[in-house]
């Protein structure tokens, strides 16, 4: 549950180390210089203004941040460099690990999910899918304590009025009991709990389901398990439906992606296209778009209403997509072969999780300073790919963690012929790789630590009053 894909993809990058950039610090911002004194002078503001009617003077006082928090501004304005491709954002938010995880919360909560799905029309693995990529199933729910941030967001940047409204909803969240105040931390954002709900979402669509009176959907799955399927059937989820299937295109076929163009299956079945398996489209869902997330040589896909459902829970079609599929393979308990039957167009596919952390353990061993093993492809990770790239000659040096960078790391040398063939190296390079083979050292005392981010910047805000009478603290740029 997030704003934009972009903006608030945190709690997700934490999970599946969402660091896009080549070049490994270029994109993200320094984190700014906060005035506290105009913070405080913000909240005061903040505390009279129509925004916070519903919220209770003691209740704002008693969750009062007693300083901003500058990061929060940092992840805002975090644009990544590059766009990750389709085949590693999903090779790590599918993988087996979470087939299996997903196999294990069905047996566990099966009795829950049967009510669910009777209550609500929501197929269970349609569940446990959002479950799954949302938090990991309950298990990343997020550290940052919520107050804060939405406090900072609040009062600095852009985007201010959206998170005064969040503030003032995640306030009364505690206010009316349904969360402890100690467990109001999440994303930087403010999404929260195990289905990632922004405050106003859980206002709107939280339900008590095990009737303890209280909506918790941080503590309590049966609650966060049927909020989830709330949200769908909100959404306009069709009860009986598949999200869609994996398709395949006749020869000589050619279309663009396009999710919302739904046309009936007699249509898709006159234009030739069949299951991937080759079997004949199954008559099951009303009406359904094409959708090419790697265009017409990658994977294709009829999709649905439900996928639709799945889109608007980040507004994303790569998220719906790694939802959909994970349900599909917690459906038929498969975790032995997580990639579709049409492979993605690329010689470099993605990682798993596991793979990752193999990668890590590699560095780690070789002398790269990465921190810990976590499986997480973050800056320091693609920095130290990169060195070790340099270092014995892999080219090009681009700190991607890929299949190949896998095989080469694993085996602990490059292999003849591993780097680009289209563009041979140089006779000096290619003389340094053969060497290299052979002498692959324990440990390189030359790599250091990239240095961080300054903590201080030239970012400034000025005090502005809006039309609605709350202060707000606007960027101005140095010198203006
Ligand atoms: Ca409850």
């Amino acid at each position: 549950m997030r704003l934009t894909p972009l903006s608030t993809l945190s709690l997700l990058a934490a999970a599946i180390g969402f660091s896009l950039a080549s070049t490994a610090q270029a994109a993200r911002p320094e984190a700014p210089n906060l005035s506290n004194t105009e913070f405080q002078q913000c909240l005061d503001d903040l505390k009279n203004s129509s925004k916070f009617r519903g919220v209770n003077s003691s209740t704002f006082d008693n969750y009062r941040p007693t300083q901003p928090d500058p990061s929060v501004i940092q992840s805002l304005n975090y644009q990544p460099e590059f766009q990750k491709d389709v085949w590693d954002y999903l090779s790590v938010l599918v993988d087996k690990e979470r087939v299996e995880d997903g196999i294990r919360a069905k047996r566990q909560w099966a009795d829950t999910l049967r009510s669910i799905e009777s209550r609500y029309g929501v197929k269970a693995e349609h569940v446990l899918g959002v479950w799954g990529v949302e938090s990991n199933f309950g298990q990343t729910l997020g550290k940052k304590p919520l107050f804060e941030s939405l406090a900072t967001l609040s009062c600095f940047d852009r985007r201010q009025s959206y998170f005064q409204g969040e503030y003032a909803n995640a306030l009364k969240i505690v206010q009316n009991g349904d969360i402890a105040p100690n467990d109001m931390t999440g994303s930087w954002a403010g999404a929260f709990g195990q289905t990632q709900f922004m405050p106003s979402t859980f206002l709107e669509l939280a339900v008590d389901f095990d009737g303890d009176g209280r909506r918790d959907l941080v503590n309590n799955v049966p609650d966060a398990l049927a909020s989830t399927a709330n949200f769908l059937d909100n959404r306009g989820y069709r009860t009986g439906e598949p999200w869609g299937y994996e398709v395949k295109l006749p020869n000589g076929f050619w279309a663009a992606s396009n999710r919302k163009d739904k046309k009936s299956i007699s249509h898709w079945r006159n234009q030739g296209l069949t299951l991937a398996n080759g079997n004949s489209l199954p008559s099951d869902l009303s009406s359904a778009g094409l959708l090419l997330p790697a265009g017409i040589e990658g994977p294709a896909f009829l999709v649905g209403k439900n996928f639709d459902t799945f889109y608007s829970y980040n507004a994303s079609e790569n998220y719906a997509l790694a939802i959909a599929h994970l349900s599909d393979l917690i459906t038929s308990e498969n975790s032995s072969k997580t990639d579709f039957i049409t492979a993605w167009p690329t010689d470099d596919p993605g990682i798993s999780r596991q793979q990752a952390k193999d990668i890590q353990q590699a560095l780690l061993n070789a002398g790269y300073d990465i921190g810990g093993v976590d499986g997480i492809i973050g800056d320091n990770t693609r920095t130290a790919i990169q060195q070790y790239q340099s270092s014995r000659g892999i080219f090009p040096a681009d700190g991607r963690a890929g299949q190949k960078f896998h095989r080469q790391i694993m085996q602990g040398h490059v292999q003849p012929g591993s780097s680009r063939p289209s563009m041979p190296a140089p006779a000096d390079r290619m003389g340094q790789l053969i060497q290299q083979q052979t002498t692959i050292t324990p440990s390189n005392p030359s790599y250091a630590s990239p240095s961080q981010p300054a903590t201080s910047s030239n970012v400034r805000y000025r005090r502005v009053v809006g039309i609605d009478g709350v202060t707000r603290l606007v960027r101005v740029d140095e010198g203006s």
